[in-house]
């Protein structure tokens, strides 16, 4: 594995890091996400993602599967190996006045139920999942300050803030002495957005460090849907974000051309997809999972993060 410095901070975090959003909650095998976490830590995967409403059938599901899986395999020296990180944003549990948004109130006790489900004292990272345009960004700012004071996180970070929002966050954090540590984004070769929004030079401006989340596009950036839907795959199992409608005509021609320059680099289409994320000024890419295989086969992307630019303007022309 390799590991990135994250931003102008003292903490590395793994190239590839696993998120637990789909294949972690009460409704899913436990044995398999327990033997998908172990084999991805075995793999140098140090950083786990998790967030208070993710798992199904119940938000918070997979904060619980995750707290059991640390408890019955890892010891306390493995937890310090660990970058364990979690959110509060979007909405729990149906999202009620204090379960949706960006308020001190909201952020506090989410994070208490989360440490209490995770079975830990402390998460390394805590992020507010979304902009919150009803509540002052001071308040949802200060309460990142004081969830580090208090000592239940040890760094900060925002997700889905677009480069204004982070420049605005990331002045009231270094005031009050709590830098931010990263911002969670979508970016894959689907998504590009963070690019035209300049994000990353925001970052690099601000000493934050950039995870991309959905690199491979919820799994359409692999070989899967070329012929078709697989059973077991997200579309197949009736994911509430992925769709059959979202895999269009255009969309595999595009898959088809992109696997083609995968074969060439030796590489397949995920493993190209995800070296892709982390060609420039990435810190970490955000997998999910839902087979051992599929970690082991992502895991290998950092065998070949380099493009030549002939490539890199192929791949440009097939997504434009
Ligand atoms: P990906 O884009 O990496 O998609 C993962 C899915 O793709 C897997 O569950 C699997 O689906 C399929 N897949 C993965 N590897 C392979 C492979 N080698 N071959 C074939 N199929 C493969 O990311 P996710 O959508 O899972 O999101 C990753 C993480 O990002 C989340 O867990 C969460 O932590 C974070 N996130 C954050 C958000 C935010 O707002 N901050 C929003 C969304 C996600 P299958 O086999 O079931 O088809």
């Amino acid at each position: 594995m390799i590991y990135n410095r994250c931003g102008n901070s003292g903490l590395k975090l793994p190239a590839i890091s696993l998120g637990l959003w789909h294949n972690f909650g009460a409704g899913d095998v436990y044995a398999n996400s327990e033997a998908i976490l172990k084999r991805a830590y075995e793999l140098g995967i140090t950083h786990f993602d998790v967030a208070n409403n993710y798992g199904r059938p119940y938000d918070g599901s997979a904060e619980e599967t995750l707290g059991k899986i640390l408890k019955k395999n890892f010891s306390s020296n493995d937890r310090d190996r660990m970058v364990i990180a979690t959110k509060a944003g979007f909405d729990m549990w149906g999202g009620g006045p204090y379960e949706f948004g960006g308020s001190k109130k909201y952020l506090i006790s989410s994070l208490d139920q989360s440490l209490k489900r995770l079975g830990l004292d402390y998460v390394d990272i805590f992020y507010h999942h979304v902009p919150d345009s009803e509540t002052p960004l001071e308040e949802t700012m200060a309460a990142l300050d004081l969830i580090v004071r208090q000592g239940k996180a040890l760094y900060v970070g925002i997700s889905n803030y677009n480069s204004e929002q982070t420049k605005k966050a990331s002045e009231i954090l270094k005031k009050l002495g709590t830098p931010c540590l990263i911002n969670q984004v979508s970016y894959s070769m689907f998504d590009r957005h963070i690019e035209e929004d300049n994000l990353f030079e925001t970052h690099k401006e601000e000493g934050i460090g950039t995870i991309a989340f959905v690199p491979l596009a919820q799994g359409l950036l692999t070989d899967k849907y070329i012929h078709g839907i697989p059973e077991d795959s997200r579309i197949g199992r009736n994911s509430l974000y992925l769709h059959d409608n979202d895999v269009t005509e255009e969309k595999v021609n595009k898959i088809i051309k992109l696997n083609e320059i995968a074969k060439e680099r030796g590489q397949s289409l995920a493993q190209m997809a995800l070296a892709w994320t982390l060609r420039g000024d990435l810190t970490s890419t955000l997998i999910g999972a839902s087979k051992v295989k599929q970690v082991e086969d992502n895991v290998k992307a950092i065998e070949n993060l380099s493009f030549s630019q002939e490539e890199l303007d192929m791949i440009d022309t097939i997504l434009r």
